[in-house]
């Protein structure tokens, strides 16, 4: 194997830092449990009518740039979309009754976002802390230590994260913050929740939204599937959906309970135990420099001593012992 020194140093310094990152990786991952006052938002499908005015008010609120087309053009609903790095939401339109009990209604719009996760496995995969899950529920992003690793958006179940790919200099990962500063503190809504007309969208406690969600599939048994999706799905997530018509003909994914960080954590547990990683690399480095310790290369002939023979041509002089000056 032919590896020379600058190889070496760089496998060294990805390990390395692999090693020390790994300690932030495990810790990333918030309890399961919510705090009490977590926030969260109802997203009731059968209620909204895909006018677009969510999209249009978290363009503003995040200063996003604008489009050619107007936010009130509906000819965008005829393809599918997904959250981006200029529209942290966007909604799509499905053909088919939202429900059951909504015959005389051809389609189904929902609308998509950042699901603020209660176990995010962007905060988990996030090697630097650029992602972090706050108190009030939102899963938030520090661009200014991001290292550009993309893990958060391999890793986002919801395939949420987007990347300013145009942004030659100082590339971000964008998604929805969940408005996070909700004007300083005041628990005021969301953008998207405040601007909607039909109540589709209601911002609360995480708590309170989740009883609303139950209570009205209790009340509504005709309009919707039994089930909130986001109550359990990754371990729970802040943003709560009901639904009419099965999620997967919604745009939304079918996932399992289980949060991803749940088992990428146990695997990054049981490789980084007892070191294992570090001392395989040294034992790896130490292996590879042995293997390429330097020869001596080949010098200039010494002297030869010719045999000491008396009287023989070229013989050299008999001298006294240890050479005479
Ligand atoms: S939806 Fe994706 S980006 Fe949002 S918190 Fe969950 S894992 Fe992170
Ligand atoms: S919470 Fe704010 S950032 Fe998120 S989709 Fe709504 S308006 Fe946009
Ligand atoms: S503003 Fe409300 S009704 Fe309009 S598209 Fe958004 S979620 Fe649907």
């Amino acid at each position: 194997m032919d590896l020379d020194r600058r190889a070496l140093l760089k496998l060294g310094l990805a390990t390395t830092s692999g090693v020390v990152c790994a300690p932030r990786a495990l810790s990333a991952s918030p309890t399961k449990t919510p705090p009490p006052d977590s926030a969260g938002v109802l997203v009731d499908t059968t209620l909204c009518i895909g006018c677009r005015k969510c999209e249009e008010a978290c363009n503003r609120r995040n200063r996003l740039p604008r489009g050619v087309e107007s936010f009130s053009d509906r000819d965008v609903l005829r393809s599918f979309r997904r959250p981006s790095a200029t529209a942290f939401t966007v909604v799509n339109r499905f053909p088919g009754s939202p429900s059951a009990d909504q015959v005389g209604v051809a389609e189904t719009y929902a609308k998509v976002q950042c699901m603020h996760c209660l176990r995010p496995s962007c905060v988990s995969a996030c090697i630097v802390g650029a992602l972090t899950k706050t108190p009030d529920g939102a899963v938030v992003y520090n661009s200014t230590i991001c290292i550009g690793c993309r893990y958060c958006q391999i890793a986002c179940p919801f395939e949420v994260p987007a990347y300013e790919f145009n942004e030659a200099l100082a590339p971000r990962v964008r998604k929805c913050e969940f408005c996070v500063d909700r004007a300083a503190g005041t628990g005021a809504n969301p953008a998207c929740a405040a601007s909607c007309p039909t109540e589709a969208l209601v911002f609360g406690r995480r708590a309170d939204v989740l009883a609303m969600a139950k209570d009205r599939l209790k009340r509504r048994p005709d309009r919707y599937l039994n089930h909130v999706y986001g109550e359990a799905e990754v371990g729970g997530t802040s943003w709560l959906y009901l639904t009419g018509r099965p999620v997967t003909e919604i745009g939304l994914l079918d996932l399992p309970d289980t949060p991803p960080p749940q088992l990428t954590e146990a695997i990054q547990h049981g490789i980084f135990r007892y070191g294992v990683i570090p001392i395989a690399f040294y034992g790896l480095l130490a292996a590879l420099m042995w293997r390429n310790r330097p020869t001596p290369p080949p010098g200039p002939p010494g002297p030869v001593v010719a045999e000491e023979r008396p009287g023989a041509p070229g013989g050299a002089p008999r001298g006294p012992a240890g050479g005479g000056r």
